[in-house]
């Protein structure tokens, strides 16, 4: 039998290279498109030599023809620092990289699965959330280009189903931390720990009573194989549902690295959703899944990473 052929967009990223990593582990072939935007070669270094794995730089705004049984969408910047960056760009990833993406499946008959987000629900009216709740997104703030983006490619993975048959999986990702995230990615798991590490006040945004659950990238990429192999379309909630305040989160890596840092007070950005957590009912009865490691083993596990990138 031929080994299944992925593409993975995004794949030199956070998630795309873990994703790629085991991938390739499952003696399947991977080719890895990215531009490297805020991903890294270096994520890939292992691979980058072996016969059935290749890497192409390729803007997804731009089509591109290859054959394909699986397509990984991942190509978005995540972080709220670099979406921003480029705003437009951004908003320009999520629509026509996911519509040439679709374009690409539906021509070579290929399932493509959507990394959504938990950012389609906005800043939630109601705690924890379904993946029935509408959500409550701002369409003109500044996190509009990213939440938006990844609506309206939630609604062309859908209008490809329905017109074009076209098999698509939609995954819903909450807060995802581990190994290989960018130490300057401004997101609050590698800003803390990059700042304790280098003995800094750590900077609550906000007084730090806002919520997130956060979900180790090992337990993420495991949910992710599963729906893609599964029957079900989704949307489907991915994350941990132990919610943590952002104050929480704090303490525990200044325990974890140097106890008697400072916690000090930075603006709250504007839109910064205030509470954030999953019910992945859905994830448990469809895929069998449910998150295991806990914040503070993953904790520990990402910062010996970073203590070794410095
Ligand atoms: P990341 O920034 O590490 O990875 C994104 C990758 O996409 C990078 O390698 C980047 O260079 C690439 N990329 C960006 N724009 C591109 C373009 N136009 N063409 C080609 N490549 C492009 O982020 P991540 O955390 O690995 O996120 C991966 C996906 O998961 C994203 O779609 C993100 O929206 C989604 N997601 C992540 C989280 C999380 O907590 N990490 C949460 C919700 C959703
Ligand atoms: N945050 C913080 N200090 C930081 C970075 C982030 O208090 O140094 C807060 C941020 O305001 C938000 C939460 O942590 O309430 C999560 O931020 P992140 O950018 O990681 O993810 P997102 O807001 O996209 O969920």
């Amino acid at each position: 039998m031929q080994p299944t052929r992925n593409l993975v967009t995004g794949g030199a990223g956070f998630l795309g290279s873990h994703l790629v990593d085991r991938l390739m582990q499952a003696d399947e072939e991977v080719i890895c498109l990215d531009n490297y935007f805020t991903g890294r070669k270096v994520n890939l270094a292992q691979w980058i030599e072996h016969p059935r794995f290749e890497l192409i730089r390729h803007d997804v705004t731009e089509p591109i023809k290859l054959e394909v049984d699986r397509i990984w969408h991942l190509a978005c910047p995540a972080s709220p620092v670099h979406y921003q960056f480029n705003p437009i760009k951004t908003a320009k990833t999520s629509f026509l990289g996911t519509y040439n993406m679709l374009g690409l499946a539906r021509r070579v008959g290929a399932r493509l699965l959507l990394a959504s987000t938990s950012e389609v629900y906005g800043d939630p009216e109601i705690n924890p959330q379904p993946e029935s709740y509408r959500g409550c997104v701002n369409t003109i703030g500044i996190r509009s280009c990213y939440d938006e983006g990844k609506r309206i490619a939630e609604t062309l993975c859908f209008d490809y189903q329905r017109i074009h048959a076209t098999e698509i999986r939609v995954m819903r990702i909450f807060n995802t931390y581990g190994p290989r995230m960018l130490p300057d990615d401004g997101r609050v798991v590698s800003n803390f720990i990059m700042q304790a590490l280098r003995g800094e006040p750590l900077t609550l945004y906000g007084d730090g009573l806002q919520t997130r659950s956060f979900c180790y990238v090992d337990d993420l990429i495991e949910g992710m194989l599963r729906l893609m192999n599964s029957d079900t379309t989704g949307p489907i909630n991915i994350g941990n549902p132990s919610e943590f305040t952002i104050r929480q989160l704090a303490e525990l890596v200044r325990n974890s690295i140097q106890p008697n840092l400072p916690l000090i007070s930075k603006p709250l950005p504007q839109d910064d959703p205030m509470q954030r957590q999953p019910i992945i009912d859905l994830a448990k009865k469809e895929l069998d899944w449910e998150p295991l490691i806990q914040l503070e083993d993953g904790l520990t596990r990402t910062i010996d990473w970073f203590r070794k990138q410095l």
